[in-house]
């Protein structure tokens, strides 16, 4: 599709930015949002009048069908700033992909990819000042749709909604994460929305991780529906279990989501000759592995923290502690990653954007 005249965007620019009155030294994590929003409607059949508007609150009819049957997909990206104040971003293709993939899941229009692009460059560059320089500091990205049809029949929408936020972020520390394996409870399952940013996928996990939290976990590691014998991912990262110098990760299917910092440490533990085993990992080997020493690491991936380490992890009410590892695997592509998202090192797969 091509981005005929009558779909360019228009542009409403702020009267006055609001960056002066942020405080970049204390940001909660998407909380505060910069000047400027994209937004998109989808109405007789075509995406239309792409606009970028001030930030601000939206009119949305309560019948609307997203509020009622929660048809509505999201991705999370990031743009970077290196040391000479050039803007990267990490790998959007992959996210314009996956936000598609997603929205044929949830039976919602695909977004044309010439529009997603050059909302995302024009929206970055009105907003630069926003994207804070310094190693950990960027700007998150939030593209989503919405069902925003009238009416409360069950039935998909003929109407969306297709906007997309930016929120500046802080590098962020979680801390070493305690994570509790999933022996009920479950977050997707075969043939079902798993592998979609679905929103729902996200409000459904919040009951259980607050059971895991009032016991001192901060993560679920989800297991497989059918008996809870593999394990999966956690709350928004893929995961990966170290055992002796091999790295272990669930494959993708349609439970799990293909996380675009899953897939570039594959590459580069395959680049940097670390044996990486994508298959089904048993909760029973990963055990066994803790109680005889071979469990070096355990570690989450995904954009909002890049890498977060697992201290310990907890399955049928024990604990395993996990040492800290002098060679850790997990500091050495957070490392990588970084370097490459904030051009301080080549860029040998060409994924800076
Ligand atoms: N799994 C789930 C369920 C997620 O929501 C995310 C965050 N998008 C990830 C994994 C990590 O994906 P990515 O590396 O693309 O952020």
């Amino acid at each position: 599709m091509s981005l005929s005249s009558t779909k360019s965007i228009s542009v409403q620019k702020v009267e006055k930015s609001r960056i002066g009155q942020v405080d970049f030294d204390n940001l909660t994590f998407g909380a505060t949002f910069s000047d400027h929003m994209f937004e998109c409607d989808y109405k007789d059949g075509e995406w239309q009048n792409p606009t970028i508007k001030p930030y601000g609150n939206i009119s949305i009819s309560p019948a609307a069908k997203v509020f009622h049957y929660g048809q509505a997909v999201f991705e999370g990206m990031k743009a970077y700033k290196d040391d000479n104040g050039k803007i990267w971003l990490f790998r959007p293709e992959q996210n314009f992909l996956r936000i598609n993939k997603s929205s044929k899941r949830m039976a919602i229009p695909e977004f044309p990819r010439e529009i997603f692009f050059e909302a995302l460059e024009q929206l970055v560059k009105l907003d630069k000042e926003w994207v804070r320089p310094g190693m950990g500091n960027s700007l998150y990205i939030r593209p989503f749709a919405m069902a925003s049809q009238v009416g409360v029949s069950a039935s998909p929408s003929t109407e969306y909604k297709f906007m997309i936020l930016m929120s500046p972020a802080q590098a962020y520390y979680t801390g070493d994460v305690r994570v509790e394996i999933a022996e009920h409870y479950s977050r997707s399952a075969n043939g079902g929305v798993g592998a979609a940013k679905a929103a729902g996928n996200y409000g459904a996990q919040f009951y259980p991780t607050n059971l895991a939290r009032e016991k001192g976990f901060q993560q679920v590691i989800w297991t497989d529906a059918s008996d809870h014998k593999y394990l999966e991912e956690a709350g928004t990262m893929n995961v990966f279990f170290r055992v002796n110098d091999t790295l272990l990760t669930a494959p993708i299917s349609d439970r799990i989501l293909d996380g675009v910092t899953r897939k570039s440490i594959i590459a580069l533990a395959k680049n940097d000759n670390i044996k990486v085993e994508e298959r089904p990992v048993l909760v029973s080997e990963i055990v066994e592995a803790a109680k005889n020493g071979s469990l070096k690491e355990i570690f989450g991936a995904g954009t909002a923290a890049v890498i977060s380490p697992v201290s310990a992890f907890s399955y049928k009410d024990t604990v395993y502690e996990i040492d800290k590892q002098e060679d850790s695997y997990a500091a050495q592509f957070k490392k990588e990653l970084l370097d490459i998202q904030y051009n301080r090192s080549e860029d040998p797969f060409n994924w800076r954007y």
